[in-house]
């Protein structure tokens, strides 16, 4: 199989960096916050599990019905109100379907969980438990061996939440099984990652599924091409690089601090506090650590530093943490 580990010399782990042999038995889960991710990301290696014989099941979070400019160029119409979004999600999930028959996954392989485009983190932060338990009923029902899930450190706030609810999801689970995160947008701050490549007919079928997303080719098809015709790079979440980060990242400005909002998800709850309220010591470094009281509690729990101004700009300045 053509599966390359890349940048080894930074990782400590590059003996991790195989992929397993696809067979029969394998199972591969892709969580794609929107219509068209499961193409753009992860189009060949959904190809190379159904060519080995494994099942692939898709759990899409949201039905990129969010998506006014494509919306207003092809319905030619200029306000968007709710009935719009909603047959705009409906169109997305036709295309979806034919997506999914170009990369040979049945429609019945579709679960969709139904929550609002732009509106994962809140979902993640207004009611923790239930979204948490949400996803892992459906990890729990399919018993994936391999799941592919966004990476924490893309900057589309669907995206980053995603990777938050899937490891708060899959820690509910008894096995874990091997994880796989994937990057759209943004840069990949991960040292260790797994190439999948494709051949000329795999990366033709992904262009074909690609070209049957027409809502999104229709504005962004030569973004959208360049984004999926990049080669599909995985960076495996490990286990033992999973240590206490109390610390945070961020050392925000003094004058943007007081429009600041800092939150902590767990399994079951989430707290947001302005900036100047959270519960922060700063240490000789100058660097902010969290200090939680149950600090100590079990499950992974993830920190999210964003600005409570409202911004034209979709994508997240700083998004997650893991703690
Ligand atoms: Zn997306």
């Amino acid at each position: 199989m053509a599966l390359t580990a890349v940048a080894v010399d930074a990782c400590p782990y590059s003996s991790a960096l195989q992929l397993p042999a696809f067979s029969a038995k394998t199972r591969l889960l892709v969580i794609a916050p929107h219509p068209d991710d499961e193409t753009i990301a992860n189009g060949v290696l959904i190809q190379r599990v159904r060519a080995a014989g494994g099942e692939v099941k898709l759990v899409l979070l949201t039905a990129g019905e969010n998506n006014p400019w494509p919306q207003r160029w092809l319905e030619r119409r200029l306000s968007i109100g709710a009935t719009d979004r909603l047959r705009w999600g409906q169109r997305r999930h036709i295309e979806l379907g034919q997506a999914l028959r170009q990369l040979d996954v049945p429609l019945a392989a579709l679960q969709t969980l139904g929550w609002p485009d732009m509106g994962v983190t809140d979902v993640l932060l207004r009611s923790p438990a239930r979204a948490v338990e949400e996803l892992a009923a459906g990890i729990r029902a399919f018993c994936p061996d391999i799941v592919a899930m966004p990476s924490i450190d893309d900057r589309h706030p669907d995206h980053g939440s995603a990777y938050v609810l899937t490891q708060l999801a899959l820690a509910q689970l008894s096995d874990a099984p091997l994880q796989l995160t994937y990057l759209i947008h943004g840069r990949d701050g991960q040292e260790c990652l797994v190439d999948v490549t494709a051949t000329p007919e795999q990366a033709a079928t992904k262009l074909r599924a690609l070209e049957a997303h027409r809502s999104q080719m229709a504005l962004s098809g030569s973004r959208m091409r360049r984004l999926a015709g990049r080669v599909e790079r995985y960076a495996p979440v490990l286990p033992a690089l999973l240590m206490s980060r109390d610390v945070l990242p961020w050392q925000p400005a003094a004058w943007l601090r007081p429009l600041l909002r800092l939150s902590v998800v767990d399994s079951s709850t989430a707290q947001t506090w302005p900036w100047s309220q959270a519960p922060l010591q700063r240490d000789g470094g100058g660097r902010y650590r969290l200090e939680l009281p149950d600090a100590a509690a079990a499950g992974p729990r993830f920190a999210r530093l964003a600005c409570s101004l409202p911004s034209l700009w979709i994508f997240d300045r700083w998004g997650w943490h893991e703690l």
